[in-house]
């Protein structure tokens, strides 16, 4: 058992004033001390970026709270690298206000937050929250949640290199079915870009019109969710496919470097 309490770092994509990374940092408070380096406004959708143009500037806001004109990937990096004075021992992420579920996790913000600390080392959880169906958000579940997979999380550690995906059903704790451990799934977007035209004449889009639909496959995030489960997906950051070398390796690939050999010979004819 640890002596001291452990040192959580909290960030999240919706903004270091929204509220579900106030009740993460209310709830993870009786587990250990927490610093929270968050974006200064919505970074929704932000994916894995880095802000590689522009300085960033980090504003202590109070003693352990500080936020980033940047993104959750440059919060993450620059809290672990600078800001804080200890190395953390578990980086929580969230709580999102929507779920992270199935392809959108490679948009997320908040997930990007988890895979940047798994690549710099420290175990790491991204949380989300389901959409109420009133539009709604009750962050006091998916905060005891948080809280309890952070235990086990500091308890047993995580195998190198993987992150823990949990979403979190929109109901009260007491609702709460169970936990699954669940695979990614798979959305159907319609309609997802509606176009229109401006005063001027001129079209434009907007992304992310009508609701998407999930097909129901058996043991993904979105099926677990939808039953009332919360759902942990295990994500590892090797996006390798191992399984298509052996497809690969029947292209015959040599004659791809052999054809690019040929037309540079022929090319140097041309000239
Ligand atoms: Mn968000």
């Amino acid at each position: 058992m640890r002596s001291e309490r452990p040192c959580i770092l909290v960030s999240n994509d919706d903004g270091v004033d929204a509220a579900g990374i106030k009740a993460l940092q209310r709830e993870l408070a009786s587990i250990g001390n927490i610093k929270v380096v968050a974006p200064d406004r919505e970074r929704s959708a932000a994916s894995h970026s880095l802000t590689l143009q522009v300085p960033i500037r980090a504003y202590r806001l109070s003693e352990n709270i500080i936020s980033v004109d940047g993104t959750p990937t440059d919060c993450i990096m620059l809290a672990i690298k600078n800001l804080l004075e200890v190395k953390p021992d578990l980086v929580v992420s969230g709580i999102n206000r929507g779920a992270n579920m199935g392809d959108d996790i490679t948009y997320s913000g908040t997930v990007a937050a988890a895979m940047e600390a798994t690549l710099l080392g420290t175990p790491a959880i991204a949380i989300s929250l389901d959409r109420g169906d009133n539009n709604d958000y009750d962050y006091t579940a998916a905060a005891r949640i948080a809280r309890e997979v952070s235990l086990a999380v500091l308890k047993r550690g995580l195998p190198d290199g993987i992150l823990l995906n949990v979403n979190v059903p929109s109901l009260p704790s007491e609702a709460i079915r169970g936990v699954k451990i669940t695979r990614l799934g798979k959305q159907v977007y319609e309609d997802l870009i509606i176009e229109q035209t401006d005063p001027r004449g001129k079209p434009y889009y907007w992304i992310g019109g009508q609701q998407e639909t999930w097909s129901i496959e058996p043991n993904t995030d979105y099926t677990a969710v939808a039953d009332g489960f919360v759902s942990i997906t295990p994500i590892h950051l090797d996006l390798t496919d191992y399984r298509t070398f052996a497809i690969l390796e029947g292209w015959e690939l040599d004659s791809i470097a052999e054809a690019a050999r040929g037309r540079t010979e022929r090319q140097g004819e041309n000239a």
